[in-house]
C-alpha cells in the first residue's frame, strides 16, 4: 500500500516548533488587547461571490489560486452553492461587519483575527497552500473616525511594537500612498503613455500588462526590467491635494511616534475599493519570499460587497513567516528546549497507580511533570528522565509508605530525601 502523506503545500507543525507558534499567537493578542482590539473568528468557507467581490476577480488569488467547489443540495429546498475555503480574511471580516449591522453602534470596529487561509500557490519555502495570518482591521462609518490618517499611523505603529515584541530584528517598513480610484485612473493613463515606446524592451509578461492593466507593471520581478521600471513616472505625482495631505498626515504621526519607514513608490494595488496608504514590512532575512505582512487602506470595500459606506484600514502578517524569521534568529543564538520539572519513576507497575496520583497532586500545584513507566527497569526510567527532565522522583513502596521520596537533580547531581509535602517547593528550583 502506499503511504499517505500530508498534501503538497500544507503541513504538519510538531513540538517543539509549535511552542513557537503559541508564543507568537500569546504575544500578538497581548499587543491587540493593549491597542483595545477585539478577536473575530469568521468562518474558513464563505460564498464564492464574496471573493470574487471582495478580493477581485481579475487578482492572481481569484482567478487562479482558490479551493473552490460546487457544494451539492442536501435536500429539494435546497440550493446548490459555489462555496470557497478563504484565501484571505478581510472580506470575511467585511462581510461580518455588514451581516451584523456593526455600523449601526456608530463606533470604530477594531477587530484581529488568527488562522488559516488557502491558496493554491506554487509551494517553495515561505509560501504554502494552507498557511496561517495574524491580521488585523479597523473600520466603522466615517462620523467615527474611520478615515482620519491617525488611524493609519496607529496601526503602523501597532505592527512596529508588534515585531520589536516578538523580537524580530532588521525589519523594513515600505509605505505608499494609492490616492483615490480618480488618481489611480489618472496614473494608469499616464504610465500605459509612458510604456509605448518601453514596453517592446521588457519581458512578455510587461508588453501584455502594458496594454491591459499598467499598474501592474511595477508588480514585474524579472531582473532586466528593473532599470526600466525605476525610470516610470511615480503615483506620489498623480495624487490630487486631498490625498497628498492625508498621506502627509500619515508620515507626521510616524515621525512624530519615531517609527521608521521608506517611500515604496511601486507598491501599488490595482484594485478599485483601495484608497490611500498601502505598506508591506519585508525582511532580509526570508529570501525570495520576504514579505511578513501587507496591508491598507480599503475606503470603498464595504460598498464593493454591497454594504454602507464604511471606509477601513488593515493587514495580513504571515504567521508562517513569522516563524522561519525567528528561527533563522535563533539558529544563530541557538535556545536551550526547556525540560519538565521532574520525572516520576514507579517502581514497577504496582506503583503506577500512585504514581499517576503523585502526578496530578504536583501538576495541580504548577509544576510540569513528566510520568515515567512502572514497566521500565531502574536505569531506563533514569536514562529516560535525563533527556526530559531538571529531576527525577522515585516511587517505590517504601516511599509510598513513608512519605518520603528520594529525588536527584540532574544539573547538579544532587541525591536527596524530602517529605511529600515539600518535594513541590524542591522541584521548583
Ligand atoms: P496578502 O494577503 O497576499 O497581502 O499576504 C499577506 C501576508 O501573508 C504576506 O505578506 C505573507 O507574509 C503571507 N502570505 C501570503 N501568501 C502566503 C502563502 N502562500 N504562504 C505563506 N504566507 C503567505
Amino acid at each position: 500500500m502506499t503511504t499517505l502523506k500530508a498534501v503538497r503545500g500544507t503541513r504538519d507543525l510538531l513540538p517543539p516548533e509549535t511552542a513557537l507558534w503559541n508564543r507568537i499567537e500569546a504575544t500578538a493578542r497581548d499587543v491587540f488587547a493593549r491597542y483595545n482590539f477585539g478577536e473575530i473568528r469568521t468562518p474558513l468557507f464563505e460564498d464564492t461571490g464574496l471573493f470574487a467581490r471582495g478580493v477581485g476577480e481579475e487578482t492572481d488569488i481569484v482567478s487562479k489560486e482558490m479551493y473552490t467547489w460546487e457544494d451539492r443540495a442536501r435536500a429539494q429546498s435546497e440550493k446548490s452553492q459555489s462555496l470557497t475555503l478563504r484565501p484571505e480574511n478581510t472580506a470575511g471580516v467585511v462581510r461580518a461587519y455588514i451581516e451584523h449591522k456593526l455600523g449601526e453602534t456608530g463606533q470604530l470596529q477594531k477587530l484581529y483575527y488568527i488562522g488559516p487561509q488557502f491558496r493554491r500557490e506554487r509551494p517553495q519555502k515561505g509560501r504554502y497552500r494552507q498557511f496561517s495570518q495574524i491580521g488585523a482591521e479597523v473600520i466603522g462609518p466615517p462620523s467615527a473616525g474611520s478615515e482620519s490618517p491617525l488611524r493609519d499611523a496607529e496601526v503602523l505603529e501597532m505592527l512596529a511594537t508588534l515585531l520589536d515584541e516578538l523580537g524580530i530584528h532588521g525589519w523594513t517598513l515600505h509605505l505608499n500612498s494609492v490616492g483615490s480610484a480618480a488618481d489611480r485612473a489618472r496614473y494608469n493613463e499616464t504610465l500605459r503613455a509612458a510604456l509605448i515606446p518601453l514596453a517592446p524592451k521588457m519581458c512578455a509578461d510587461c508588453q501584455r500588462r502594458a496594454v491591459t492593466n499598467p499598474l501592474r507593471v511595477l508588480d514585474c520581478k524579472v531582473p532586466e526590467d528593473q532599470p526600466i521600471i525605476d525610470t516610470l513616472p511615480v503615483i506620489a505625482d498623480s495624487l490630487d491635494e486631498t490625498s497628498r495631505a492625508h498621506f502627509a498626515q500619515v508620515t507626521a504621526a510616524l515621525d512624530a511616534a519615531g517609527v521608521p519607514y521608506t517611500r515604496n513608490h511601486r507598491l501599488v494595488r490595482g484594485l478599485d475599493y483601495y484608497t490611500r496608504t498601502t505598506f508591506e514590512f519585508t525582511h532580509g532575512g526570508l529570501g525570495a519570499q520576504n514579505a511578513l505582512l501587507g496591508g491598507g487602506r480599503y475606503d470603498g470595500l464595504s460598498e464593493a460587497i454591497g454594504g454602507p459606506k464604511a471606509p477601513g484600514i488593515g493587514f495580513a502578517m504571515g504567521e508562517d513567516r513569522l516563524v522561519l524569521t525567528l528561527q533563522a534568529q535563533e539558529a544563530a543564538a541557538p535556545q536551550v528546549p526547556p525540560k519538565a520539572d521532574a520525572y516520576i519513576a514507579p517502581l514497577g507497575e504496582s506503583m503506577d497507580a500512585a504514581a499517576l496520583a503523585l502526578a496530578r497532586e504536583l501538576r495541580h500545584k504548577g509544576l510540569q511533570i513528566e510520568l515515567g513507566d512502572g514497566s521500565f527497569r531502574l536505569k531506563k526510567s533514569f536514562e529516560t528522565a535525563d533527556k526530559t527532565a531538571r529531576h527525577i522522583v522515585i516511587l517505590g513502596e517504601d516511599e509510598l509508605k513513608s512519605g518520603i521520596l528520594t529525588v536527584k537533580n540532574f544539573a547538579t547531581t544532587n541525591q536527596s530525601k524530602v517529605s511529600r509535602a515539600e518535594l513541590a517547593e524542591l522541584l521548583s528550583q
